[in-house]
């Protein structure tokens, strides 16, 4: 081992007797009378074993443990003797992937760990419209697969937002454009692409058993499209992220397994919003498509928070997983909430997922919202 202090935690800043390590809020002040530390901290370049840092530092190995678990406790180190996996063409293509690692990663768990992870997964992205720009990202980052699906073609009204595609895609099946500008961001990552209209929950199991996570993106028809990908997560134990944007809100949903699902959340708000099943009998039965309001700036507002999401779950960044709805209102400033969907006892689809199910109907659901205590 050759303990080296992060590149990303210099320049290290000296106030009186202490020294200041990192910037603003995020900073670590370590009292430091006698200058040792800092010209403790200086000996870490990433050159010197622990027995050369003893006799260099004229200390003895235990006090040079101890200084590096100490400094190690704080993310602050990491070990410049391990070997890379990774190419040169890799290491350049994902250089800043593995400095952002670098403030999860300490000396057991190098940076190069997460670019592996991000490599060794596979992401199935239902719908490749609004979420076009995800899959941009997903490729840019190193994901090692990507399941696309789609049936659409590319129209001049999806270039507003759908950066993925350009008018030299016109009328071209966007599975075909997707995989052909994916490719270019990145030839080392698989691509599978679906050319297929969904129409239940049954024909997605076989596209995303492979996934370790999915996005789905399909928006017709409204609900009903949601409620099969959900009945197919829930049934695989895949976590899922849903979403989209109406007028000025963009709407991000986590489902995670065993936790609660979709049809959950639908009967939460049966339950608290008066009038919502009307409103979700009207909304799964009318063509919406006329007043798109999906606006570039809150396209990439939604694909930022889904990267973000999809990353953190395959590097296991999150504390907990819960499933969770978030709302971001976009309006004269930006307002973020997050709320936790409470799991229903008889909720048709995650309260025995090993069955598979099609969706019940959202009459028998709306029924069953009329349960007493359902989340007792
Ligand atoms: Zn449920």
């Amino acid at each position: 081992m050759k303990p080296k202090f992060k590149n990303i935690y210099k320049p290290i800043v000296r106030i009186d007797n202490k020294i200041r390590i990192g910037f603003e809020s995020e900073a670590l002040e370590i009292e430091d009378e006698d200058l040792s530390v800092e010209k403790f901290i200086h000996s870490l370049d990433g050159n010197k074993s622990i027995e050369e840092l003893s006799q260099t530092l004229n200390i003895t190995v235990d006090e040079v443990i101890d200084g590096i678990s100490a400094l190690d406790e704080y993310l602050l180190l990491e070990d410049a003797d391990t070997i890379s996996n990774l190419n040169m063409n890799q290491q350049e293509r994902y250089r800043a992937n593995l400095n952002y690692f670098s403030f999860h990663s300490n000396l057991h768990t190098p940076s190069e760990s997460f670019q592996r992870k991000l490599n060794g997964s596979t992401v199935a992205i239902l719908g490749i419209g609004g979420s076009s720009l995800i899959s941009a990202s997903l490729a840019g980052m190193g994901v090692g697969k990507i399941i696309g699906l789609d049936y659409d073609t590319v129209e001049l009204s999806n270039l507003n937002r759908q950066f993925l595609y350009s008018e030299d895609d016109l009328g071209k099946l966007k599975t075909i454009a997707a995989e052909e500008r994916l490719k270019k961001i990145n030839k080392e990552i698989e691509i599978e692409m679906h050319n297929m209209k969904v129409t239940n929950a049954k024909d997605l199991l076989s596209i995303i058993d492979r996934a370790d996570v999915v996005i789905n993106a399909i928006d017709q028809p409204p609900i009903t499209s949601s409620r099969w990908v959900n009945s197919a997560c829930v049934h695989l134990n895949k976590t899922y992220l849903q979403g989209g944007v109406t007028n000025t809100r963009v709407v991000l949903q986590k489902i995670v397994p065993s936790g609660s699902c979709f049809d959950c959340y639908l009967i939460q708000s049966i339950k608290s919003v008066e009038g919502f099943d009307k409103q979700i009998l009207s909304a799964s039965t009318h063509n919406f498509s006329g007043r798109n309001t999906a606006y570039a700036p809150n396209i990439a507002l939604m694909g930022s928070l889904f990267s973000t999401e999809i990353s953190k779950h395959i590097l296991s960044l999150n504390e907990r997983e819960e499933s969770f709805t978030a709302d971001i209102n976009n309006f004269d400033g930006i307002d973020y909430k997050k709320f936790p969907i409470l799991k229903a006892t008889n909720c048709p689809t995650c309260s025995n997922p090993h069955i598979f199910k099609e969706p019940v109907s959202f009459k028998e659901l709306i029924q069953m919202a009329q349960v007493e205590d359902v989340f007792s």
